[in-house]
């Protein structure tokens, strides 16, 4: 059965709404415990040759790799949202990395996507570049920073980010930036860790005029795929959305994407806003 996404009518703005669908939502869930090949649908790549991984309550988000094109459960639920959007396979997406599973593949299905990543030094850019000249994509990782894109005003029709906006030490320059380069209408549809009992937004970490971070609390650094770790400034909870809209946006809602027979057994949070 092919479940469709209106996204219109999906999604929570705000936390009292996800508390009053919470059971609902979370009873939706495949129970965890189960290991092994699911069949389904990949929403990245369109292929149908199923899934690998385990079905642990927090396990899914980073696993549950496509057997055809390796993409994770996180990067297939923003393609099934992309898909969502209608959008065409001329539409002129951004995804904020290049060197990735994801990148590979939606470049397939929509040939004007724009990948980039936040690369500070040559060598690293060129590990990147090498990464992707091994998966026979002939050009230069090109480099960008979220709060600054070189891209025109309203030149995209959706933008892709994908656990980025917590490494952004004002996430909201962001926001802000990713509403000029989408068109009326354009979509932003991104990844952040995000705390689902948390009413508000927690600040863990800021940068100093002269380039200092300073922790607020317990330091907090996610795995870079190169090695390294980049420091984490925001737990983002429900205050997200508003944040959004207050950056530039018509609409913000964050969406629960679960579903079995798209290799996404467990609930994973995106944020989708309208342009
Ligand atoms: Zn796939």
């Amino acid at each position: 059965m092919v479940r469709t996404i209106a996204l219109e009518r999906s999604g929570w703005a705000q936390h009292a709404a996800w508390q009053e669908a919470a059971p609902q939502a979370f009873a939706a869930d495949v129970e965890p415990g189960s290991e092994g090949r699911i069949d389904g649908r990949c929403d990245a790549c369109g292929a149908t040759r199923g899934f690998h991984g385990f079905v642990r309550p927090a396990g899914t988000r980073e696993g549950m790799q496509c057997l055809a094109c390796g993409c994770m459960a996180r990067q297939r639920a923003v393609a099934r949202l992309l898909a969502a959007t209608g959008l065409d396979t001329r539409a002129r997406v951004y995804l904020t990395e290049q060197a990735s599973l994801l990148y590979l593949a939606l470049r397939r299905r929509f040939p004007a996507l724009i990948g980039s990543e936040y690369v500070n030094g040559w060598l690293r850019r060129l590990r990147l570049t090498v990464w992707l000249w091994r998966q026979r994509v002939y050009c230069r990782v090109r480099r960008e920073d979220v709060t600054r894109l070189g891209v025109a005003n309203g030149a995209l029709d959706a933008a892709l980010s994908l656990d980025v906006l917590e490494h952004v030490p004002d996430a909201d320059a962001a926001f802000h930036e990713l509403a000029r380069v989408l068109r009326p209408g354009g979509y932003l549809i991104a990844t952040v860790p995000f705390y689902q009992d948390a009413p508000d937004s927690e600040r863990i970490a800021s940068l100093e005029p002269e380039g200092t971070v300073i922790h607020h609390g317990a330091p907090e650094f996610h795995g870079d795929p190169l090695g390294g770790g980049v420091v984490c400034f925001h737990h983002f909870g429900w205050d997200l959305p508003a944040r959004v809209v207050e950056a530039g946006f018509l609409q913000a809602k964050m969406h629960y994407v679960q579903d079995a027979t798209r290799g996404l057994p467990r609930g994973i949070w995106v944020l989708v806003a309208r342009r």
